[in-house]
């Protein structure tokens, strides 16, 4: 496959917004996205590496990532409502994961926040154009969701540090040139103080990378070991102690804006389900039943729900305001409506006539990827106990032990 560009919207320039921007990105997505990337179609077959570079660096030229950061750092510079606009278009399609999320999605954020000049302008445009893909370097061996225990140490001499120690699941590394490191500056002891964040190279010399392989024979996560690996004050991300703060907008983002598009991509998974389910003449039926019509109805509300958690963030930052414990909100529903949903897909399509009808195949391959997904969707981010013991603590102001 290789994609074949039409040209990029006028809307990439900035020439249109709204409703406008809105048809410009839908016609260039649908134009532009091939077939054997769209898991609801027979011809699916998964992209390679370079094919997804390839496409991502394509969505970018036509306004499709980046699309709120300045226009000085590579980005199209428009509004947060223009990216919701995008995010929706995109959730529409059933189309992959980007592999470069966490550059794009929270190494780019978190540079745009508390980066200097000089780290704006060295990495912002090489996430968008793809030349770097980053990973995500917080969990260690010992420390998962308690963040804070975590012993990877960087020790400072003039202008390199020098980092050593071990991190874990670390999905993509594999593939990324660049790691977000958070890393203890000062004594364990000091818990949240005496943290900093890097942007590590993963060829630098001392680092390793192992892949872990997982139950779906895949091995996308990684252990990554540093063994005094150099890394220059130029490549430090923030203030040295102020880790723990830049972690914490990290994960407020993680939890709330990363991803829009989920809403809408769980809109276009109830579609397809629902129409590969009429193909089928048993099915069909089951799906008029009045028990899987109050249950389907049920995963509507959840996307509904899940709509208002997003334009909520949205409203919130458009405002100026943090996002704060609400990410929390908004991770939890997600995470659970969406486990939720794998489970009820699985248990109508297992009831299929045989021989399966080939909407249905389709349908079996890509939603026994989802429920395998969604196992992990409850961990990743601050595991669903996390977001409850957030929300109780800081939302609902519960005093501990109650
Ligand atoms: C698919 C996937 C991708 C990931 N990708 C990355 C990545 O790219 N980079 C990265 O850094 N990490 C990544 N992670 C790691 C993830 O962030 C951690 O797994 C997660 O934070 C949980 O930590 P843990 O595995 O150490 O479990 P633990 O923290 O040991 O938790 C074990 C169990 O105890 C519960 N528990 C722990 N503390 C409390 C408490 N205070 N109150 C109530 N219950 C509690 C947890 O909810 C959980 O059920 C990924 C994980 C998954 C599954």
């Amino acid at each position: 496959m290789t994609v074949i560009e039409t040209e990029p919207p006028a809307a990439a320039s900035g020439d249109l917004s709204g409703e406008a921007y809105r048809v410009a990105m839908r016609r260039w997505l649908r134009a532009n996205l091939p077939a054997n990337f769209r898991s609801d179609s027979a011809a699916f077959s998964p992209p390679t590496l370079p094919q997804s570079i390839a496409w991502e660096a394509a969505m970018y030229r036509a306004g499709l990532a980046g699309i709120i950061w300045p226009k000085g750092y590579g980005g199209h510079g428009r509004t947060l409502r223009e990216h919701l606009i995008a995010n929706q278009e995109i959730g529409a399609l059933a189309m992959p994961e980007s592999v470069n999320s966490i550059g794009k999605e929270l190494a780019g954020p978190i540079i745009l926040a508390v980066g200097t000049e000089e780290q704006k302008r060295r990495f912002l445009p090489a996430i968008l154009e793809m030349r770097d893909i980053w990973c995500q370097g917080f969990s260690e061996p010992e420390a998962g969701s308690d963040l804070a225990g975590l012993r990877t140490r960087a020790t400072r001499s003039g202008d390199t540090w020098r980092i050593n120690g071990q991190k874990i699941w670390t999905s993509g590394a594999y593939r990324a040139q660049r790691c977000l490191v958070l890393a203890r500056t000062g004594p364990l002891e000091d818990r949240h103080r005496g943290l900093a964040m890097f942007a590590v190279r993963l060829d630098a010399k001392g680092v390793r990378v192992r892949p872990i392989k997982s139950i779906d024979g895949r091995e996308s996560f990684c252990e990554v070991f540093f063994d005094d690996v150099e890394v220059l004050q130029s490549d430090a991300l923030g203030a040295p102690d102020e880790g723990w703060a830049a972690a914490i907008r990290v994960l407020e983002i993680e939890r709330a804006t990363n991803r829009m598009y989920r809403a809408w991509r769980f809109e276009n998974e109830l579609r397809h389900v629902i129409s590969a389910c009429k193909a089928d003449p048993v099915l069909a039926q089951l799906v008029a039943e009045r028990h899987y019509e109050v249950r389907l109805g049920e995963i509507v509300v959840d996307i509904e729900v899940l709509k208002a958690h997003v334009e909520t963030a949205v409203d919130a930052l458009v405002n100026g305001d943090r996002i704060g414990a609400r990410g929390s909100l908004a991770k939890l529903h997600w995470s659970e409506a969406h486990q939720r949903f794998a489970a009820l897909t699985l248990e109508l399509l297992n009831q299929a006539s045989l021989p399966l009808h080939p909407a249905v195949q389709v349908a079996r391959r890509r939603f026994e990827a989802i429920y395998l997904q969604a196992r992990a969707e409850t961990i990743y981010a601050g595991t669903t106990e996390i977001q409850l013991g957030i929300i109780a603590d800081r939302i609902l102001q519960l005093s501990k032990g109650k």
